[in-house]
């Protein structure tokens, strides 16, 4: 069944629409990558999704709950956890701070996330301002995983990070899909990664579904046409 459920969704900001007729859903424990060019209304989606875009038209629930009623704070409670582009932790607080003040009951506590990420558990009584770009990315993705959610979303998971630093992110991705069962959103422009661990692919074209499918059914064909340069 599915956990997030998304029909003919249309946005606009100010008088400039950006999403056309979005259709996506998710299940539990699956990785669904939303791809597309730049522009073509992936991050919008997300803040419709997150309660940071109003909606116009379509329908967005989760774990059969209208999302369109709720604001921001009471969608990250229904367990939607976001990790957003260009990371967005609180510079003047150290690594532990950032965490703990994101905490919510569950499993995922400041232990639990410095297995995922040693680094973070290194650093943790570092200021998070001080922290490379890598860094930061694992602590935003922490924060998200501290509030327990059951869909995490990352939008451009790695996007501007060092190569090294982006495989230590997917192998963490991986371990998330492998060992919680966690369902999880994924934006990123590394084709290569995503084939990996996404069950599924959502390519948006100018605001609107140009094809969904399983990942296995994304052609070289359908990534020339729509992802292309
Ligand atoms: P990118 O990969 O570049 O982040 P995207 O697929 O996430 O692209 P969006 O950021 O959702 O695309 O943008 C969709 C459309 O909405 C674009 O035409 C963009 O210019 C427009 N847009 C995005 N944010 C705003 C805003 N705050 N005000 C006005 N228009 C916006």
């Amino acid at each position: 069944m599915s956990m997030l459920e998304i029909s003919g969704l249309q946005a606009s900001y100010g008088p400039s629409q950006a999403l056309f007729g979005v259709d996506l859903s998710i299940g539990e424990g699956q990785v669904l990558a939303l791809m597309g060019r730049n522009g073509m209304g992936k991050t919008t989606t997300i803040k419709a999704i997150c309660g940071m875009v109003v909606p116009s038209k379509g329908s967005l629930s989760f774990a059969g709950e209208d999302l369109r009623r709720l604001k921001s704070h009471q969608i990250a409670r229904l367990g939607i956890g976001l990790v957003p582009e260009g990371r967005r932790c609180f510079a003047p607080l150290t690594v532990e701070e950032n965490l703990t003040a994101a905490a919510r009951p569950g499993d995922w506590d400041f232990a639990r996330v410095g297995q995922l990420f040693p680094r973070l558990a290194e650093r943790r009584d570092q200021l998070a301002s001080s922290l490379s770009g890598g860094e930061q990315q694992m602590l935003a993705i922490g924060r998200a995983l501290m509030t327990n959610p059951r869909l995490l979303i990352l939008d451009e998971a790695t996007e501007g990070l060092a190569p090294v630093v982006r495989q230590e992110i997917w192998a963490a991705i991986s371990r998330l899909k492998a060992e919680t069962g966690m369902a999880i959103l994924v934006v990123d422009k590394t084709l290569s990664e995503l084939r990996q661990v996404a069950d599924a692919a959502v390519i948006l074209n100018k605001g609107e579904n140009a094809w969904s499918g399983s990942m296995a059914d994304l052609t070289p064909e359908l990534t020339d046409r729509f992802l292309g340069v």
